[in-house]
């Protein structure tokens, strides 16, 4: 395999060993980090490297890597917003399918295993192509800040 020379993502291994990027509960740069939406026990938030345009993750405020540690109401929670994203993701990116889940530990290949989090990745028909296949490359073919404005407002509906 060849290795593509990424300096962008040195900011993410930095944020990886020093704090954990997903206990972020002060709203002060919400809009600047993606945040999509504020609810009680969580939040979701935009990855910021997407295997697929409206890639978004929601991820409970508590830091907790174990899933069954969680309290009921944040796996609920959690799990009417996921319900949420599906819906909105077919409605207004017109998803065919979804891909929904979470990475336990690091060798289920969780990125940030510490805090756990769902990741729900929409899916067109063709979206993956030679270039993922052969390059190791994934190529991102919508606007990002604009697929953000979208499930931003479509979540304010549900708040
Ligand atoms: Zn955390």
């Amino acid at each position: 395999m060849d290795y593509l020379y990424a300096p962008w993502r040195q900011k993410y291994f930095e944020n990886k060993e020093n704090t954990c990027p997903f206990c972020l509960d002060d709203t002060v740069n919400d809009e600047e980090r993606g945040v999509i939406f504020r609810a009680r026990t969580c939040f979701g938030v935009m990855n910021l490297y997407p295997y697929s345009p409206g890639h978004f993750m929601i991820i409970p405020y508590k830091h907790e890597e174990e899933i069954q540690n969680l309290e009921l109401q944040i796996w609920q929670e959690m799990s009417l917003f996921v319900r949420f994203g599906v819906e909105i993701l077919k409605k207004r990116l017109k998803a065919r399918g979804v891909n929904i889940g979470m990475n336990l530990g690091a060798e289920a290949g969780a990125g940030i295993a510490k805090h756990c989090h769902y990741h729900l990745v929409p899916r067109w028909s063709g979206d993956t192509n030679f270039i993922t296949t052969i390059g190791q490359i994934r190529v991102c073919g919508r606007d990002l800040q604009e697929i953000y404005k979208i499930l931003k407002e479509e979540f304010a509906s549900k708040l």
